[in-house]
């Protein structure tokens, strides 16, 4: 049996890795367009519940990713200069381009075949394959090459974005919410390596456009960030990689999951949203649930599809319902500025549906015996 992975993201490395150890006989091969040692972004977050999640499938490469990776259960809040910290969930950051250093270590291992510096644009190069499977991201040309199949719907967020570096060491991740006259700004802040911390600007087109930042380029649009969050940066400096604004597009395939010999998965299936901080764990997710689909039909790979999307898309769907309420807590904050820094950190956590009261309320007791009390 012959395999290609068209894209060698997280998810398209974890199958592969996956697929080979349990039929090391498969040839496997991954094509990425990019360099190996290229990425776009910075650092990635992932909740202990999704490693633990991803865990039994191949421990010791799950332990090498959360391995060296910083780990903090708290999460700072920060509004107009005021600054609040809770205990929410365990997050271990890393950078991306160390994640798929590893699971391309890991793949190589495996005996995975790699072909770097190429991209996949016609269905004719998917042919001589017995299984192909679509791993290419958001913007995936699999998917477009069957899209009468698959059924894309695709929409875009309405804030906009931009993914910078820095050397501020945001040891807790931050949330950091400026009002200002054009609108409402928001800095994502997380360090994932000894050195370097991701800041993620989020704007809404109120802000993104009162402040024109429509006119602006990449430079010039990194020092006016760097400008507005000067004091959360400590007048430190943005770095930028490809950190051009944009809009997050969302993908959800309302179509049949897979056509003939080909089928999806990750963000060329479905996407979830940057402030949900889960779409690698979902692609990875997906490259277990495929991997299962076919051992446990003893590689019969048209009964493998139909399972895989049976056991996967309900569970799928309900996390990009999650995501769909993360978006809308966020382009709301527009309508709703927020003034009140503990009834916002409490509607943040509240805001996906995911986290009970309770539980929250145990974990920090006086935040909110604080936020409870009447105030005189
Ligand atoms: C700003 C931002 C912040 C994020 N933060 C987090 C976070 O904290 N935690 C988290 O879990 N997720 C986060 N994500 C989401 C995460 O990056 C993606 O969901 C995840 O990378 C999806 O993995 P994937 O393997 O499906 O696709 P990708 O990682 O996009 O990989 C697809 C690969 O396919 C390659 N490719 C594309 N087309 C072709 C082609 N035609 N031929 C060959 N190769 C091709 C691409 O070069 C790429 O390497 C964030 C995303 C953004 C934009």
């Amino acid at each position: 049996m012959k395999v290609l992975v068209v894209g060698g993201g997280p998810g398209g490395l974890f199958f592969g890795i996956l697929l080979k150890r349990a039929r090391p006989d498969i040839a496997v091969h991954v094509v990425e367009q990019n360099p190996a040692d290229a990425t776009y972004g910075w650092g990635i977050g992932l909740t202990d519940s999704a490693l633990d999640a991803l865990r039994p499938s191949a421990p010791e490469v799950v332990s090498d990713l959360s391995d060296g990776a910083d780990v903090t259960d708290e999460m700072e809040f920060t509004l107009d200069g005021k600054s609040l910290r809770v205990h929410a969930s365990t997050f271990y950051r890393v950078a991306r381009i160390v994640l798929l250093e590893k699971l391309q270590q890991w793949g190589r291992a495996a005996g995975v075949t790699f072909a770097h510096n190429e991209r996949v644009e016609t269905s004719d190069e998917l042919a001589g394959w017995d299984l192909v499977v679509g791993a290419d991201g958001v913007n995936s040309r699999v998917r477009e090459m069957f899209s009468e199949v698959f059924k894309p719907d695709i929409s875009y967020g309405n804030n906009w974005f931009a993914w910078y570096g820095t050397a501020q060491l945001f040891g807790t991740p931050s949330l950091i919410f400026l009002n200002r006259p054009e609108g409402v700004f928001v800095g994502h802040a997380s360090q994932y390596s000894p050195d370097r911390s991701n800041f993620l600007v989020e704007l809404s087109p109120e802000a993104y456009y009162g402040a024109r930042f429509d006119t602006l380029g990449e430079e010039a649009s990194r020092l006016r960030c760097e400008e507005i969050f000067a004091e959360s940066l400590h007048g430190g400096r943005l770095y930028t990689n490809k950190s051009l604004w944009f809009q997050p597009k969302f993908v959800r395939c309302a179509g049949s999951w897979s056509h003939d010999n080909v089928t999806l998965l990750g963000d060329a299936l479905h996407t979830v949203h940057p402030s949900l901080g889960s779409g690698t764990r979902f692609a990875m997710r997906d490259a277990v649930y495929l991997v299962d689909a076919l051992v446990s039909a003893s590689w019969d790979v048209p009964a493998a599809f139909r399972s895989y999307e049976e056991s996967r898309r309900d569970v799928a769907e309900a996390f990009q319902r999650a995501a769909v309420r993360s978006i809308g807590w966020y382009e709301r904050l527009q309508d709703r500025p927020p003034r009140d820094l503990a009834k916002m950190t409490l509607e943040y956590v509240m805001r996906t549906g995911r986290v009970r009261y309770e539980e929250f309320r145990r974990r920090n007791p006086e935040m909110m015996s604080a936020y409870e009390t009447p105030q005189p």
